[in-house]
């Protein structure tokens, strides 16, 4: 049997016009706080200027070597770009790292490898961002 919980929505605040945020915490505490000890979470970001990826949670370096290289891969400014808004690099950026991660719980615990961590990953700031958390039990 399944057991669903109600969609948690936690408020990111960001900094930066591009930053990344270990949210590991938050999704790790959504599900420590249901007692689901055998189960999945999935983070979803609502946004299309701002995603979620998993990535190396030690180095801090990796951060903003990501941010970096993206910037280099999806300029701010191209001559073709049509979007009048001027933040088509956020949108594509975002369609890179994409929406949504799914993380298995086992013994109480998000099973991730060691160096892995869940980055709220933000395009278009500084904002004030939402992350819907859905935990899931199996048991
Ligand atoms: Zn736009």
């Amino acid at each position: 049997m399944a057991k669903s919980y109600p969609i948690i929505r936690e408020t990111v605040r960001t900094r930066a016009r591009n930053e990344i945020v270990d949210v590991t915490p938050r999704v790790a505490e959504a599900v420590r706080a249901r007692s689901v000890q055998d189960g999945m979470v999935v983070a979803f970001v609502p946004h299309t200027t701002a995603g979620i990826t998993i990535n190396e949670n030690a180095d801090p370096d990796v951060k903003s070597d990501m941010l970096q290289k993206l910037s280099t891969l999806v300029p701010k400014h191209e001559p073709y770009y049509e979007h009048g808004e001027g933040n088509s690099d956020s949108h594509v950026k975002t369609a890179l790292v994409g929406n949504s991660v799914t993380v298995l719980v086992e013994d109480g615990r998000l099973v991730l490898g060691t160096w892995q961590g869940v980055y709220f990953c933000e395009f278009d700031g500084p904002r004030q961002r939402e992350l819907l958390i859905k935990v899931v039990s199996f048991e």
